[in-house]
């Protein structure tokens, strides 16, 4: 058994925006609350992939970056003090069906009363560009997670993707000069971003592959094939951006006896319930009729998860929260009062 301070309401595996909201949302209904991510940040996929790039689809802000959004969700999330632990990575459901649960990561064990899974896309991890891994480090780069670091470079983008075209886009503001190469004819890129591209100053070369990269302590230059033709050309490259995707996984929970649909998404009810009892999912990593992964929805899927979660732990509690314009009022005017010298 655990000692009770190392027992939460809530354990939240995952600290991506779902996982941030809910964390927040365990707070606002006085449940102890604990993050586990495998990842050194927080953020999930913001942090990860795009933390430069706005979004515009989040309710309430017109335009938002990624890292101020995870800034604001860190901020809105950490008032009740959840404990956090990064760079942990959730492996083994130890016990369950019992009053606590209790999972491994590849450090530790923790105890809880529920868990909410809130994983996104598993184990997020980019694909590589083969036979160069030993460029990682030496300008080649999977992601953007500063700008400034592409500042005045000649760039080689691989990729026909939305990132691909995204972040030529994005990058040709600061780079010296861009090419993007892509393998097929056809971009898989949003349309109005690829005619955006094409009337771009972004060298697009279709029919493309990078057949090598060169250089001794940093990457210098690229050999790149047309795959139609056959010829080679040798480009300058100062850093080569590979927007290959990204492959994904619910890694170890696939094991944990989790009703799934496909390999990386978890069936839930309209509670936000899996099949076993005390283990909720929200967000990119659910499944159910109608799921639309975005951000939006992930939040409202973190409220009802919380929500329920509390009703489970405490059938007292209502599943419904309450206002927070009321509630968070209520609970000033106690402090208030209870802070006034008597
Ligand atoms: C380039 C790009 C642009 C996007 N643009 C938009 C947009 O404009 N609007 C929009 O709504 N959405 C957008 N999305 C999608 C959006 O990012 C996701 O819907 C969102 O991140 C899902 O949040 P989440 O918290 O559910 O999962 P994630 O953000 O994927 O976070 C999951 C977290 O769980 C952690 N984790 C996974 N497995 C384990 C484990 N075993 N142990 C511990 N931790 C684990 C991961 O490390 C990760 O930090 C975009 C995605 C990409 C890649």
């Amino acid at each position: 058994m655990p000692e009770s301070s190392d027992l939460h309401d809530v354990t939240i595996i995952g600290g991506g925006p779902t996982g941030l909201f809910a964390a927040y949302y365990a707070g606002f209904r006085g449940l102890t609350c604990k993050i586990i991510d495998s990842l050194p940040e927080l953020g999930g996929q913001l942090t990860a992939a795009y933390p430069e790039k706005y979004i515009y689809d989040v309710a309430g802000f017109p335009k938002i970056l990624a890292k101020d959004l995870v800034r604001n969700l860190v901020e809105q999330a950490m008032p009740c003090g959840p404990t956090v632990r990064l760079g942990e990575s959730v492996q083994k459901l130890a016990s369950a069906g019992g009053e606590h649960l209790r999972v491994l990561t590849d450090r530790a064990e923790h105890w809880s009363r529920v868990l909410i899974i809130t994983t996104g896309l598993g184990m997020y991890t980019p694909r590589r560009l083969r036979g160069s891994e030993s460029f990682e480090g030496k300008g080649l780069y999977y992601t953007v997670t500063r700008t400034d670091e592409f500042l005045g470079k000649e760039i080689l983008i691989i990729g026909g993707g939305d990132s691909a075209v995204d972040w030529a886009l994005h990058l040709e503001q600061v780079a010296s000069g861009i090419t993007l190469i892509h393998r097929r004819e056809q971009f898989r890129a949003h349309e109005e971003n690829v005619r955006r591209l094409l009337n771009s100053t972004v060298t697009v070369k279709l029919s493309c592959r990078a057949k090598e990269l060169r250089g001794e302590a940093h990457v210098r230059e690229a050999v790149i094939v047309n795959t139609t033709t056959t010829a080679e050309e040798v480009l300058r490259v100062d850093a080569v951006l590979a927007c290959l995707g990204f492959s994904s996984d619910l890694g170890p929970m696939a094991d944990w006896g989790l009703e799934l649909e496909g390999n990386d998404a978890i069936r839930v009810n309209t509670k936000m319930e899996t099949n076993i009892a005390g283990i909720y999912a929200a967000g990119d990593v659910t499944a159910f009729p109608g799921k639309v992964k975005l951000i939006a929805t992930g939040f409202g899927e973190a409220a009802t998860a919380v929500n329920n979660s509390a009703h489970y732990i405490n059938p007292g509690m209502k599943v419904f929260p309450g206002y927070s314009t009321t509630i968070m009022k209520q609970r000033e005017r106690k402090k208030t009062k209870h802070d006034a010298p008597a």
